[in-house]
C-alpha cells in the first residue's frame, strides 16, 4: 500500500514555505497531494482555478506530488476520500502549535485512523505567511526568497486591476 499524504492549505497564495514542506514530504511520503482547502465564507485574493494552476506549474514534472481542491467538506473526508492516512502540515512558530495542536486533536477524535504528521519549517522561511506575503506584494515590495517569481508576478498583476 503506498504512503499517501494529504498537505492542505489555502495556498493563497503559494510561497516559498509551502514548496518546502512539499518537498520535504516527498522524501517521507510516497506521494503528496496538495490540496488547497476551499471555503465559501472566506473571501480569497486568488480564485481557486488560479491557485491550481499556479501550483500545477509549480510543481510540473515533479513526481509524486498531486494537486488537487476540496470544497466545504472535513479535511479527513477528504483524505479518507484520496485513501490517504497522513495530514502534512508545517510548524513555523509556537502561534502555529496552538492551532495545529487544536485541529490535530480534534481530527483524531474524528479520525483515529489518520495521523498528523508536522515538519518544522526552515529557518529562513519561518518568517513567511501568506498574509504577510500579500502584504509585501501589495505595497510593491519584492517576492524574492519569499514567493517564487512565477507567483509574484501573478500576485502583482491581480494588485494592479
Ligand atoms: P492554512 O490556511 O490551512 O493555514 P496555509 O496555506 O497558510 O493554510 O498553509 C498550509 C500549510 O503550509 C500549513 O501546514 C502551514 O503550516 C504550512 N506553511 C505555511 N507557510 C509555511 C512556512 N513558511 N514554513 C513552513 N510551513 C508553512
Amino acid at each position: 500500500m503506498s504512503n499517501i499524504a494529504v498537505c492542505p492549505g489555502s495556498f493563497d497564495p503559494p510561497t516559498e514555505g509551502h514548496l518546502n514542506i512539499v518537498a520535504r514530504g516527498l522524501k517521507v511520503f510516497d506521494k503528496v497531494i496538495v490540496a488547497i482547502a476551499v471555503n465559501s465564507q472566506k473571501k480569497t485574493t486568488l480564485t481557486t482555478a488560479e491557485r491550481m494552476a499556479l501550483l500545477k506549474e509549480l510543481f510540473k514534472g515533479k513526481e509524486g506530488i498531486e494537486i488537487d481542491a476540496f470544497e466545504d467538506k472535513l479535511l479527513i473526508d477528504y483524505v479518507r476520500s484520496k485513501k490517504a492516512r497522513v495530514i502534512l502540515r508545517g510548524l513555523r512558530t509556537i502561534q502555529d502549535y496552538e492551532y495545529e495542536f487544536q485541529m490535530a486533536l480534534a481530527n483524531r477524535q474524528l479520525a483515529p485512523e489518520i495521523e498528523t504528521v508536522f515538519m518544522m519549517t526552515e529557518s529562513k522561511f519561518s518568517y513567511i505567511s501568506s498574509s504577510l506575503t500579500k502584504e509585501i506584494l501589495s505595497l510593491g515590495g519584492s517576492g524574492k526568497g519569499i514567493v517564487p517569481p512565477l507567483v509574484e508576478k501573478k500576485m502583482k498583476e491581480k494588485v494592479r486591476k
